[in-house]
């Protein structure tokens, strides 16, 4: 039977994401280094603190563990997010708050709340995958504005908003990662993001501010000066800022939040009603043990020292490997290394031959809305342990070794009779 008269146009435009589509390459192998997804190391996770946990919530003394709860979130895991949003800077407030299926929820319920289709949402080159799907499937337009080392090209995301605004395009927001971006690994400096701030007052925008990296920060990085959301300084309600548990205690159990301005945080309650009514009881009340117990104050240093450690390692076996032949900017937080493959070599065939030799990663046009980011690789670092890491560049190294053995007679000249 053929299903495709069936779809809708939004179900028959969905396409599966690069970084899924990794996951796929995965399971099918075995002995493969994957830097591909941003998945914490399984090891680091508190499994023993979540296991009490669990078996206390779960001992049947509270009826609402198994039941349906409200759709902005279970009261008590509300309040622990009010005070992270405090710690972070951020004076937030119940009216404010929802919890959300994860932060992709979050987005999915901020594209399907904002944009029409048609609508433009300005983000990042390169911006996060799961962002760009989520606002593709509302029929979202995504343009792309360069960035530079300190966050996004002010200059040229102006021009762009002015150019789109002359052609008569409506412009809904801008979305960012400003803390260790996915995939860049970027830390947008303060004065960009007051500059942000700015902005989207003088043009009347939005910001979509999605930070699920801002506490896996490494040892050069002043949290309170370095990490500020914007959502600290949005005195005029501009920022729908984005945070999850995902990256901190564990992303298996799906419990993030959106704090955004009351009136759309009640939309986003109407569109997550139809949605899944409410995130998962059990998850959430996890969580806000959790939290409570202090697990997620005493797993913050120790995965900031572990993935610190990691992206060390990383760092040096692609010195030892590469030397000057591959460039990348130091992440100072966050999962994942962004590099430049030498030689012009093109991520997307170099995969298959990486794949051969034990390794896989995202190729760098994922990230890109505009075609761009062929030459470019996202390595993520944080699930791999240090061995691993080491192993895996060995085996990136004899890739892009053969792959541009391989493509060097193509650059030899002609012979001169033709
Ligand atoms: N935003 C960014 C930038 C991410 O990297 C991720 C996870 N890869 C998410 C959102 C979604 O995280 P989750 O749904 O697990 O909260």
């Amino acid at each position: 039977m053929n299903y495709e008269a069936f779809l809708s146009r939004q179900g028959s435009g969905l396409r599966e994401s690069a970084i899924r589509k990794m996951g796929t390459l995965l399971a099918n192998a075995k002995d493969i280094v994957s830097f591909a997804p941003g998945y914490p190391e399984e090891a680091l996770l508190p499994w023993a603190e979540l296991r009490e946990i669990a078996g206390d919530v779960l001992s049947g003394t509270d009826g609402s563990v198994l039941q349906y709860g409200a759709t902005r979130g279970y009261r008590p895991l509300l309040d622990v997010i009010l005070e992270i949003m405090a710690q972070r800077g951020v004076t937030s407030s119940l009216e404010q708050l929802i919890v959300t299926t994860g932060s992709q929820q979050g987005l999915d319920l901020v594209a399907t709340v904002l944009c029409d289709p048609g609508d433009v949402v300005l983000v990042e080159l390169p911006s996060y995958v799961g962002a760009i799907s989520a606002l593709k499937n509302v029929g979202a337009e995504l343009v792309g504005v360069p960035q530079a080392a300190d966050g996004v090209d002010m200059d040229a995301l102006s021009a762009t908003l002015r150019r789109l605004r002359a052609a008569g395009r409506t412009v809904k927001a801008f979305y960012t990662v400003p803390n260790f971006q996915n995939p860049t690994g970027l830390l947008v400096s303060q004065a960009k993001r007051h500059a942000l701030l700015e902005w989207a007052a003088r043009e009347d925008l939005l910001l979509i501010e999605d930070d699920p990296y801002g506490e896996l920060y490494f040892p050069d990085v002043t949290q309170a000066a370095d990490t500020r959301p914007m959502a600290a300084d949005d005195t005029e309600g501009r920022v729908i800022y984005l945070s999850s548990f995902s990256k901190t205690l564990a992303p298996g159990l799906r419990t993030a939040w959106i704090s955004a301005p009351a009136p759309l945080t009640a939309r986003f309650d109407l569109a997550k009603q139809s949605i899944d009514l409410c995130t998962g009881a059990l998850d959430q009340r996890l969580v806000a043990e959790a939290c409570r117990r202090g697990v997620l104050a005493r797993q913050l240093p120790r995965l900031r020292a572990a993935y610190t450690e990691k992206r060390g390692v990383m760092e040096a076996a692609l010195r030892e490997q590469f030397g000057a032949r591959l460039s990348w900017v130091t992440p100072r937080g966050g999962f994942f290394l962004w590099t430049h493959l030498p030689e012009s070599l093109d991520a997307t065939t170099l995969l298959p031959v990486a794949q051969r030799h034990g390794v896989i990663y995202v190729t760098g046009d994922a990230f890109f809305v505009n075609g761009e980011g062929a030459h470019y690789v996202r390595l993520a670092f944080s699930k791999p342990t240090p061995a691993q890491i080491q192993e895996g560049v060995r085996r990136f190294a004899a890739a892009v070794t053969e792959a541009s053995s391989a493509s060097a007679p193509a650059r030899t000249p002609l012979p001169a009779s033709r």
